[in-house]
């Protein structure tokens, strides 16, 4: 039969044995102030230790309850006061109730189905089992992770998840559908997320037996295993998904990308998430986009940037060119442009609503900037030459003359 160790809430509290009622409020006021699930959202350790120290006041602060465990080292609300006291006397044959000699001597036992373990349940948060042999607490652990306990731990929601997505660029400029593999956990067909399977094995608390040996000072309490409530029997952790509730699955997505969704775009997809557990709702999916480049357009948000060479005659004169738009790739034929008489290479010209349809505002379009890059004719015959010396006479400008100026 499985023996469990007694907890010191004098330790736990940090008072000593011979403490006031009003030492303890102190110091349970201390650490509840410190350790306050509300100080520390989110901190496993601190939630462990806020639910001892209350464990440990819920104990110490009440006299009688004190008076039973200051006599047996533990406490449940199921001791009788005179059998504590007995105990503590030594009574019920006194000398034979040495220690660790199990099978000798007399055993009270006591029931301990009225015990309430509320307090204990973590909000409903799934507590990891410890190996045998640990205090009380370990049996109340054991018991939430426990497969005959898995309705008691509550619904748990489940995680969500992040992928990163790759689109190329007219997906993310005109929108349009996209696959994507993903792994996530799904509730457990086998068990249905309940993490067990109904079958009864052995329990491994007491082996059977439905009784686990609690030592009240020098006395051994036989009391009822509380991971199998005295049955001896616990269901079956479920084969499929080894009582975790969920199991991994392989997922093929098929979702629509919005016209004009950006790069490192956040998409959520809710319930898309890891499945929750006992009923929990599924957590998030989020799709984090990385959008493909175009080798003519380039996007800056909703707006296009395109660089159009110019001749030199266009440049200077002016003239009417076609520039290709995102249009163009849906067949929408060229787009003219305005080139005034006298533009300089560098110049950025605006298209307006020509850029990408807008994600967030329905109607919206970005715009188009061009950038001007004039061409040098490679001219090659005497004719062309001729001309151009023409040119310079005609207009004999300095082009750096401005710069010498200011240098
Ligand atoms: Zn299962
Ligand atoms: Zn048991």
């Amino acid at each position: 039969m499985a023996t469990t160790k007694n907890k010191d809430y004098y330790g736990v509290l940090g008072v000593k044995k011979t403490a006031t009622a009003d030492d303890i409020r102190k110091a349970f006021r201390k650490a509840a102030r410190k350790y306050h699930p509300d100080v520390n959202p989110g901190d496993k350790k601190a939630e462990e230790k806020f639910k001892e120290i209350s464990e440990a006041n819920d104990v110490l602060s009440d006299e009688k309850k004190r008076k039973i465990y200051d006599q047996l080292g533990f406490y449940s609300d199921n001791i009788d006061p005179a059998a504590a006291e007995a105990a503590a006397r030594g009574g019920y044959g006194g000398a034979g109730f040495g220690g660790g000699r199990s099978g000798g001597g007399q055993e009270v036992p006591f029931d301990f189905g009225g015990f309430d373990f509320s307090d204990f349940q973590g909000g409903g948060r799934r507590e990891q089992a410890s190996g045998g042999g640990g205090g009380f607490r370990d049996i109340f652990n054991q018991m939430f992770s426990g497969g005959r306990n898995a309705a008691s731990r509550g619904p748990q929601p489940g995680t969500d998840l992040e992928y990163q997505v790759s689109v190329d660029f007219w997906t993310a400029v005109r929108g349009g559908v996209t696959r994507l593999e993903i792994q996530r956990q799904e509730v457990c067909p086998t068990c249905k997320g309940k993490s067990t399977t109904g079958g009864n094995m052995e329990c491994p608390e007491c082996h059977g037996s439905g009784q686990v040996t609690q030592m009240g000072g020098r006395m051994k309490f036989n009391i009822q295993c509380p991971r199998c409530g005295g049955s001896g029997k616990v269901q079956n952790t479920c084969p499929t998904c080894g009582g975790d509730g969920v199991t991994t699955k392989t997922e093929q997505l098929e979702f629509r990308i919005k016209p004009g969704t950006r790069d490192g775009q956040r998409i959520r997809l809710a319930g898309k998430g890891n499945a929750g557990t006992n009923g929990g709702a599924a957590g998030d999916l989020y799709l984090i986009i990385k959008a493909g480049t175009n080798p003519v357009f380039a996007r800056m948000g909703d707006d296009i940037y395109v660089t159009v060479p110019v001749t030199v005659a266009e440049a200077a004169l002016g003239a009417k060119i076609d520039v290709p738009t995102i249009d163009t790739h849906e067949g929408g034929g060229r787009t003219q442009l305005k080139i005034p008489p006298g533009t300089q290479t560098g110049q950025k010209l605006r298209l307006r609503e020509k850029g990408v349809p807008s994600a967030a505002q329905e109607g919206k379009r970005g715009d188009q900037i061009v950038e001007v890059k004039i061409v040098v004719p490679k001219v090659q015959d005497e004719r062309s030459k001729e001309i151009l010396r023409e040119l310079a006479k005609l207009n004999p400008e300095d082009p750096r003359e401005e710069m010498f100026a200011k240098a």
